[in-house]
């Protein structure tokens, strides 16, 4: 779940601002004849969709000067508070930026403007100065040390194209480092070293022939041995397959009924049911308005049980499940007990067992935990409701009148515009207790980790994830904290909290946006290659190695519906299943775990909120239409998984190109095993020439030698491994 937000299409900058190659650039806003504003504000990708007021000039047009870095720039007028739908026609009146270098499609159905701000060309023959007030190396950030898989992996900042050689001077001796990572007007160097180093120097060479030393006031870096950011380790390993349960598979039809109990339409007395009364379905009934979230099709623990055998064949080795605990919906994001099992989802004993069939089957399990709120039927909602002021549970909501009506939108604090979800009070004892039992319980059951519903908006979210890693990770070091962050943001991840978060930015923004191939600058393979560097550059490898990738889940449209496959009831054309296979290919090769939300693998379609319909991709997969051959392209890259160890491993890195194509390394730099991934997105056969060293192309025989020239199909991936 998350708020609808422009935010979303941001892949946050988390740098200082550096403006040493920045340029100024004006944006200016000529309203139509007969509009005059009241206020216009900026928001891009730039100051992650922030309000940069501009100002009224006298001949009416509005205009704000900042400085951008090199890379290409998402951006919207804002509008008398509100956001045009497309800048490139608004309101049939034409370009809202005239001096805009192209648009593209804004994630929401509408168009963002793009200016392009070129990089600064060196001239011939001459580098860059490297000027070491550019280099950063934070020690108390896991992205710049951290200890992964027994090294220490040491990382830093510098300014673009400046630093010819690095090396890091230690205690034990000296080790060359590689740059890693670069994006914009940065880029990362990196070393992996023993663990038992404890000082540390890193000596630059310039392009321009000067050198820098990097020390701490003359000092070395002093290292006391302690791993900051704990890992686990089994997530890299795992194939994840994601399970809405309700319309996943019906195995037990003697449940169907149960949902007109607990329904929200039995507590909500204001009437104020989303979407309307239940509606209880016949597995291919055709979706109804209230499909996103009282449209019952039937579906059951009963039938994931059944189908074991079927992830298994997929390369399945985790699943993560949508809420089962019983609630008032489809999707069960309104919690009504979160210690019972939803009744027409199973019992708890029929959980453990298919908990202990999992674990049998090599399988893991993670759960969906909702915390900020809970929904009407909740049993101390409903006691407050009941009893109001006297309650024992009055501080657990923040009521705002009483009595009332539950579903009342006036009466009490929800989330978002969601009356149906009243906003719990963490901040009280009694309810992080009640909470924290919730987590203790499961684990102790057995599940293997935590996925946690819009951690964001819960009060008090430093406290209460804090305590909620000390319960999890007493009850099992091993088990996986997952937070709903949908940007990147490393302030989650720095070893007291989460483990990981959704990784929306890779997978969304970067691998979905390039698989689609559209022609804009946001989307060239360089630009996207950036945008991964990026990415990885903000995260500790360790984080990098418990990524949750997504490219869709039950809260976007299906991503077959992003690559160009069409809507709901559309048939798919070839070119888009070739997409999607490009997409899930270059998913499947990044650090973490790769995640398929159920029927991505049938080649399911649904957009996600059209008009007049709703949500139609969570809408029951229909088995017998199943597409047999994406089903095996899924197979086969479980398989690609298991066979190259370097797609597994925790390091990515940026490969240098001049070919229209994205390329990154996989695995340890420069040793025996690391796999280069090279995808294109065209519908035009690209090659590249193969860096140096012997490698191997997965699939194809022959040895293949640094020069060599190597193909990459149209909407193709080729893998190479270094012999
Ligand atoms: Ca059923």
């Amino acid at each position: 779940m998350r708020l609808a937000s422009r935010t979303v299409v941001v892949i946050t900058l988390l740098l200082t601002a550096l403006t040493a190659l920045a340029e100024e650039v004006t944006f200016r806003f000529q309203p139509p004849e007969g509009v005059e504003p009241a206020s216009v504000t900026l928001r891009g990708s730039f100051n992650d969709w922030g309000e940069t007021p501009m100002e009224r000039q006298d001949d009416g047009s509005w205009s704000v000067t900042i400085e951008l870095e090199p890379g290409a720039h998402a951006y919207k007028y804002f509008i008398d508070g509100e956001w045009p739908q497309d800048l490139s026609d608004w309101r049939g009146l034409g370009p809202l930026d005239p001096d805009a270098d192209a648009y593209a499609d804004d994630g929401f159905g509408g168009m963002n403007a793009v200016r392009v701000i070129a990089e600064a060309a060196l001239p011939a023959g001459e580098a860059r100065a490297l000027d070491a007030a550019q280099v950063r190396h934070r020690i108390d950030d896991p992205a710049h040390r951290d200890l992964v898989d027994g090294r220490l992996v040491l990382r830093f900042e510098a300014g673009r194209d400046q630093i010819a050689r690095a090396t890091v001077e230690t205690d034990i001796g000296s080790e060359p480092m590689t740059r890693q990572l670069w994006w914009g007007n940065r880029e990362v160097w990196r070393v992996a070293l023993g663990a038992q180093v404890t000082n540390y120097r890193f000596v630059l060479e310039g392009h321009d022939g000067s050198a820098a030393v990097i020390d701490q006031d003359g000092e070395p870096f002093t290292f006391n041995g302690q791993d900051p950011l704990l890992a686990v380790d089994w997530v890299r390993d795992q194939v994840f397959y994601q399970i809405f349960p309700d319309r996943f598979a019906n195995g037990n039809p003697l449940n169907d009924q149960m949902p007109l109990r607990t329904d929200e339409s039995v507590y909500n007395t204001a009437g104020t049911v989303y979407g309307g009364p239940p509606q209880l379905s016949e597995w291919s009934d055709p979706p109804g308005p209230s499909l996103c979230c009282h449209q019952y099709f039937g579906g059951d623990l009963a039938g994931v049980l059944d189908r074991l055998d079927y992830l298994t064949d997929l390369g399945v080795t985790a699943i993560y499940f949508n809420p089962i605990f019983e609630a008032g919906s489809a999707h069960g994001y309104d919690t009504h007990d979160y210690l019972r099992i939803q009744p027409h989802l199973g019992t708890e004993a029929l959980f453990r067992q298919l908990l202990e069939t999992a674990h049998r089957h090599g399988m893991r399990v993670i759960l969906d935990f909702v915390p900020n709120h809970t929904g009407l039927g909740h049993w101390a909602f409903q006691d407050v409701l009941a009893n109001g002021p006297d309650s024992d549970y009055w501080d657990w909501y923040f009521v705002r009148q009483w009595p009332f009506e539950a579903g009342d939108t006036e009466a009490y604090v929800y989330w978002a515009s969601a009356p149906s979800l009243p906003k719990l009070n963490t901040q009280n004892p009694e309810v992080r207790a009640h909470l924290l039992e919730v987590v203790r319980y499961w684990l102790e059951l057995g599940i293997d980790g935590w996925r946690v519903d819009v951690p964001n908006e819960v009060l008090g979210a430093d406290t209460f994830f804090r305590e909620m890693r000390e319960v999890v990770k007493a009850v099992d070091p091993e088990a996986y904290i997952l937070g709903e962050i949908w940007e990147t943001d490393p302030s989650w991840v720095q070893g007291d909290r989460f483990d990981s978060l959704m990784n929306y930015p890779a997978g969304r923004e970067v691998i979905v946006r390039f698989a689609r191939g559209d022609d804009n600058p946001l989307t060239t393979p360089a630009r996207m290659q950036s945008d991964l560097a990026r990415i990885y550059g903000a995260y500790s490898e360790d984080v990098a190695a418990m990524s949750f990738n997504v490219m869709g889940t039950h809260d976007t449209a299906r991503v077959l519906t992003q690559l160009g496959g069409g809507d709901f009831g559309d048939e798919p054309t070839e070119e888009s299943l070739a997409r999607l296979r490009l997409a899930s290919t270059v998913l499947y090769s990044l650090p973490g775990a790769p995640v398929t939300f159920q029927g991505d693998e049938c080649g399911l379609l649904g957009q996600q909120a059209a008009v007049g319909t709703q949500d139609l991709h969570r809408y029951p997969i229909q088995w017998e239409a199943c597409d047999p051959d994406l089903q095996a392209h899924y197979q086969s890259l479980a398989v690609m998984r298991a066979e190259l160890p370097a797609l597994r491993s925790p390091v990515f890195r940026s490969f240098a190109t001049d070919a229209q194509v994205l390329g990154f390394y996989r695995g340890e730099p420069s040793t025996t095993g690391e796999v280069l991934v090279l995808a294109n997105n065209s519908l035009e056969e690209r090659s590249v020439t193969l860096p140096s060293g012997s490698w191997r192309a997965v699939g194809r025989p022959g040895l293949l030698r640094g020069g060599a020239e190597v193909t990459v199909p149209a909407l193709g991936v080729t893998l190479l491994e270094r012999l």
